[in-house]
């Protein structure tokens, strides 16, 4: 059995130790399936909300959803609207029934860790909406959480704050420099060492490279 299938085992084991819930799909596709058809029926789901995330888009859960007219969608990227009121969404978004996003990294001990610029994915995660769902490829699995911190701080944020054409000194050259801009997109960890209670976080678990 290779290293990779062991690692990403020992890690399913590990989540679910944590109180996780944890789905494994071998595309995102197959993810999209497992969460309509294994997910979202046993969630009661009036209001959605989501965290940006790469690996959330390729599966093309949110554009379905978003087509079912009997769930509220809480916009929370959206062109043209003012930035203060896709804050506003963002705040009302951590009372949702139910919250979609990615992770930066997973660890093989089964922990979640994240780095937000603003917090609303991270608080969304923790605490407020009802339910979470989780979706990352095998790609974020990480050794520690050393390994998880090194990282979201020098592949993930540097990646992101070019995806987000924002002005950072690592946008120039690729690698953090713990920068003071007004632009900075590492302000808030977060470290989810067990799911409270059980099963609220559910993750989705993809065996492909995906997202940053
Ligand atoms: S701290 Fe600044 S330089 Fe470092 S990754 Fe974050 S935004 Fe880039």
């Amino acid at each position: 059995m290779s290293t990779v299938i062991v690692k990403t085992e020992d890690c399913i084991n590990a989540l679910t130790t944590n109180g996780f819930e944890v789905f494994f799909a071998n595309t995102p596709n197959a993810a999209k399936e497992i969460f309509f058809n294994q997910i979202l029926p046993n969630l009661p789901t009036k209001t959605m909300s989501w965290g940006d995330s790469m690996t959330l888009d390729s599966t093309g859960v949110l554009t379905e959803l978003q087509n079912d007219k009997s769930i509220n969608t809480i916009k929370t990227f959206e062109a043209g609207v003012a930035r203060s009121e896709i804050i506003e969404r963002r705040r009302q978004a951590l009372l949702s029934d139910l919250f979609l996003t990615g992770s930066n990294a997973i660890t093989e001990c089964g922990k979640l860790v994240n780095l937000d610029m603003i917090g609303n994915r991270i608080g969304g995660i923790s605490f407020g909406p009802k339910n979470v769902v989780i979706f990352a490829g095998t790609n974020k699995i990480v050794p520690n959480i050393e390994s998880a911190f090194k990282r979201i701080r020098n592949i993930s944020a540097p990646l992101n704050a070019k995806r987000h054409l924002l002005e950072t000194p690592c946008v120039k050259t690729g690698k953090c420099h713990d920068c003071n801009s007004p632009q900075r997109i590492c302000n808030s960890w977060s470290i989810i060492d067990k799911c409270y209670p059980k099963k609220r976080i559910k993750i989705v678990l993809i065996d492909e490279a995906l997202g940053l």
